[in-house]
């Protein structure tokens, strides 16, 4: 990418001007409209684009990938803004290519158990949407992201434990390449042995190897029961131990997560949670024919009870059930809520499961050494929690937020972990790519985005720190 500012202004002019000739009507240049583009969630940085391209088609993506590849323009697309490490903060000069307009339901093939959507759409509209076909997709990180974002992000959410990841439930994908050549990766099978697994390649490449325009993704039957409780437990460990017991013994659990005693005292109080106090807690969800369900919930029941679990509070109805996963999502506005004044940055760090324990156990001693309030929940069935640390909205607090972060990976990454399980790299995890990944692997995907991103212009400066190139 050339680095003359002059010349880059004037390229995002030329760019702008193509475009104008048959989108106009699609470019914000607005203040406001750049400033929502200019950011994502949780970190400070922002900066804004030049101007916000709304795309309606896959061509009018090529469209804009054409001109900026043919300028080098940068160009980051962008979902719903909600991704934590700064993933959609523009670079300088650049568009913001946003694609919540496109919102279509292209196919639903319910004898097949998938359907093809427009990249746009979110998960939460996709499941009102379908709700009478008895089926759903499961992936629900909690922000109310787009289903292109949450495949760029390779995200995951509660019901990753019995479900997957986006990665398990993303059967084929349309791309836009830098050159704004369209492709489409994968199919409507099941499985497939030709050719390398581009689908794959593109799920968690947050932007930097192509433009997702369509998804097929795999639903699943609405089970015949579900059914939720939720355990406290005196000791953080016992609640711990629970969950990595539930893991080890196979049993088939839907959702298991955990919120220590911090995080439930700021969860009662924002979600006007009856009936719990404020202490680490463990929520349930089991699902599937009626016995199947007894028989999770009995295995389960033995291991909180071995555990000195406070016994079980059961939500059977829809409403009980959806005031607690609602809960559940809101925990970070309900951290937050905690310091409104404060910034809130979460940590997103995963370990085999075996090793969940001990990581927790030294988090809590980083955070009290330093000295600042951190409530810790996650998805604990997955190995996976986050610590929301609360700390000044200052560079002062900003740094000293950074140092715990850095503490707590590097425990995870020592102990067979990654730096994230499912918020992605972006740009506040680059420093520890190369820790996790080693330089070989690392020189391996720049020599990809070199290939399939000669100039750059998608999302420069997110997911691969600057570095050598493998030569072969
Ligand atoms: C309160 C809260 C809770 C959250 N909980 C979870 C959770 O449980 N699990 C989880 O995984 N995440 C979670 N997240 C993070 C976030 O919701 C996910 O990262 C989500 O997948 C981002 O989707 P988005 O549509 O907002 O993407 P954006 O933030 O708009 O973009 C994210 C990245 O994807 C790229 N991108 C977006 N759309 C496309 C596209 N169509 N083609 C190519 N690249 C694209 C962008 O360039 C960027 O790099 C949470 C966030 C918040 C604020």
């Amino acid at each position: 990418m050339p680095e003359n500012s002059a010349s880059a202004a004037d390229r995002l002019h030329a760019v702008l001007t193509t475009l104008r000739t048959t989108m106009d009507a699609q470019i914000s240049t607005s203040p406001s409209v750049r400033e929502e583009h200019s950011h994502g969630e949780a970190m400070s940085t922002a900066r804004l684009p030049d101007a916000v391209v709304f795309a309606e088609s896959t061509q009018d993506v090529s469209t804009v990938l054409r001109a900026c590849h043919a300028e080098r323009v940068p160009v980051v697309a962008f979902g719903a803004g909600t991704s934590v490490e700064g993933h959609v903060v523009p670079p300088e000069h650049a568009i913001s290519l946003d694609l919540s307009r496109m919102t279509a339901i292209l196919a639903v093939n319910a004898e097949d158990l998938d359907c093809r959507i427009q990249a746009g759409l979110t998960r939460q509209s996709l499941n009102t949407q379908i709700r009478d076909t008895g089926l759903f997709f499961p992936v629900d990180p909690g922000g109310e992201a787009t289903l292109g974002g949450m495949c760029a992000t390779r995200a995951s959410g509660t019901a990753a434990v019995r479900y997957g990841t986006m990665k398990e439930n993303v059967l084929g994908l349309t791309v836009v390449l830098a050159t704004g050549e369209i492709i489409h990766t994968g199919g409507r099978v099941r499985k497939s042995s030709t050719g390398y697994d581009l689908t794959s390649l593109f799920i968690g490449s947050e932007g930097t190897l192509g433009v997702i325009t369509e998804v097929q993704l795999k639903l699943h039957g609405r089970p015949e029961t579900l059914s939720a409780a939720v355990c406290q437990f005196e000791n953080l460990h016992d609640a711990v131990q629970t969950a990595m017991e539930i893991i080890q013994c196979g049993i088939p659990i839907t959702r298991v997560e955990l919120m220590d005693a911090v995080q439930m005292q700021a969860s009662i109080q924002f979600s006007k949670l009856e009936g719990y106090r404020p202490l680490t807690t463990l929520f349930f969800e089991f699902s599937g024919a009626p016995a199947a369900v007894q028989e999770q919930v009995s295995a389960t029941e033995a291991l909180v009870e071995a555990n000195n679990g406070l016994g079980f509070a059961w939500a059977n109805s829809p409403e009980e059930r959806s005031l607690l996963w609602k809960a559940r999502h809101d925990a970070f506005w309900a951290a937050k809520a905690l310091a409104p004044q404060a910034r809130v940055i979460s940590t997103d760090c995963i370990v085999p499961i075996s090793r969940l324990g001990t990581l927790i156990d030294g988090v809590y001693e980083d955070i009290k050494a330093s000295g600042l309030r951190a409530p810790l929940l996650g998805h604990v069935g997955d190995g996976n929690f986050h610590t929301l640390i609360i700390t000044e909205d200052t560079p002062k607090g900003h740094a000293q937020a950074w140092e715990l972060d850095k503490k707590i990976v590097a425990r995870a990454l020592a102990l067979g972990g990654s730096c994230s399980g499912e918020h992605g790299v972006g740009m506040g995890k680059l420093d520890f790519l190369e820790t996790e990944h080693g330089s070989g692997a690392l020189s391996v995907m720049r020599a990809l985005k070199n290939t399939m991103d000669p100039h750059h212009i998608l999302n420069p400066g997110k997911l691969l720190p600057a570095g050598p190139v493998y030569q072969g």
